[in-house]
């Protein structure tokens, strides 16, 4: 066996969960080395997509998921601004809020029942609040008219992130003390070892499967599990514009739109996101088909701004979905006694949250007392088995 030099932390996966699970290791004081399977620094996987939507839980649906994601949603604005800081790449994190329209009387008592449960449930331990109510449409909304009969949901809470350079970052940050194998593909895990296609076999004192989709084949192979069993990938595709000057200056610092599982996210650098189509079945991942090119007359139908303007690109591939759609964040027991570690991210929440499910993983290694504690549904020996929950975002 080739053995290389022992590392704390063997992290299988670069992608937003894997990336933070590396930093709060190196910040613990481990050793640490990632795996990632792109050749180069270009990000594989669903962490790659150009959303970057940081969406809160429905506020009238509260329990230890919800505070959760509300605490990591806080704590990310204080996170990005130490990241920029720290490696000097700007990561596009802005707190933009988000309006969805409303087109029946039910979805508005829904929302008003959501605004009382904001009012109380969206308040951080410093007294900060955050508002989701129902109001008209205003006429520097960047929403049409015609969509929204009834008015909109708007929020103040819901943010974005540039995911590639908030991927940058997170690298760049690791530079300092960790280790990025890059071209790195794990074929084999085991709770001390990796074995990579290469035949060679890497030792850690810990082994983190963070690689997405790919999770479930290379679980499914150490649990005796039918992969589908676990999770599957399911594609994503989204369309990117680059509009003119006059459009960016009428979007720059707009909300994000929502409707109907359509999200329009104003970037920092004036691009402007729209996404994402969800597809079972596919013949190319990555690749982008012509359900990608329908976004754009769905965006213009919203978003009044951009009709007439045609993606400058588009992109797809693959997000994790487990049995449960709940991110798995925890240990794994194997049939010999020892742990393996799970990182893989939710279905669609993953960038809101990965930095604190990562304190709460890196604190569960190393047996600290936790100081961000899971939700429950989180735990692999759940989200890898239990049926998906009713959709619980606003
Ligand atoms: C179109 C689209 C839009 C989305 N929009 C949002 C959004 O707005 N907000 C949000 O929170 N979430 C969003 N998501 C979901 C989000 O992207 C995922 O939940 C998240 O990226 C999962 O992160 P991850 O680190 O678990 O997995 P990934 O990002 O998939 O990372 C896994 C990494 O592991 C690598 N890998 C795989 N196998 C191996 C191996 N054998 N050896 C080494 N490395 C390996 C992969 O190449 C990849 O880089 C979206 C997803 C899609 C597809």
């Amino acid at each position: 066996m080739n053995d290389r030099r022992s590392v704390d932390l063997l992290i299988v996966g670069g992608g937003v969960m894997g990336l933070w699970v590396a930093k709060r290791g190196l910040e613990a004081g481990m050793s640490i080395l990632l795996l990632a399977d792109a050749p180069n620094a270009t990000p594989k996987g669903g962490s790659a997509n150009p959303l970057g939507a940081l969406m809160p839980h429905a506020p009238d649906r509260w329990g230890d998921l919800a505070a959760f994601q509300f605490q990591a949603l806080i704590d990310l604005e204080t996170e990005a601004a130490r990241l920029e800081e720290e490696t000097g790449i700007a990561v596009g994190y802005q707190r933009i809020g988000r309006l969805t329209p409303l087109r029946t009387e039910a979805a508005i008592d829904e929302t008003q029942a959501q605004a009382r449960a904001a009012a109380e449930n969206w308040r951080t331990a410093d007294g900060r609040a955050f508002t989701l109510a129902h109001r008209a449409i205003r006429a520097d909304d960047p929403i049409a008219p015609a969509a929204a009969p009834l008015g909109v949901r708007a929020d103040d809470l819901t943010a974005r992130i540039a995911p590639r350079a908030y991927l940058s970052a997170l690298r760049a940050s690791l530079t300092r003390g960790g280790s990025i194998h890059l071209g790195a593909q794990a074929v084999e895990l085991a709770a001390d070892h990796v074995r990579l296609a290469t035949g060679e076999t890497l030792r850690a004192g810990a082994v983190i499967v963070a690689a997405g989709a790919a999770s479930f084949a290379l679980l499914s192979r150490l649990t005796n599990r039918a992969e589908q069993d676990l999770g599957r990938g399911i594609k994503g595709q989204a369309a990117i514009f680059e509009p003119p000057a006059r459009i960016r200056e009428q979007l720059a610092g707009a909300p994000m739109l929502y409707a109907g599982g359509l999200y329009i996210t104003p970037h920092a650098d004036g691009r402007i996101a729209v996404g994402a189509t969800t597809e079972r079945n596919w013949r190319w991942a990555d690749r982008p088909d012509a359900q990608a090119a329908s976004l754009a007359a769905a965006a213009s139908a919203l978003c009044p701004a951009l009709a007439g303007l045609q993606p400058s690109r588009f992109w797809a591939g693959l997000r994790p979905r487990t049995a449960s759609r709940m991110p798995a964040v925890g240990a794994l027991e194997l049939a010999n006694g020892r742990s393996l570690w799970i990182a893989t991210g939710g279905y669609k929440i993953s960038f809101g949250l990965a930095h604190r499910a990562a304190t709460a993983l890196i604190e569960q290694i190393r047996g600290d007392e936790p100081s961000a504690a899971l939700p429950a549904a989180f735990a692999p020996a759940l989200a890898l088995t239990q049926r998906p929950r009713k959709h619980t975002s606003v």
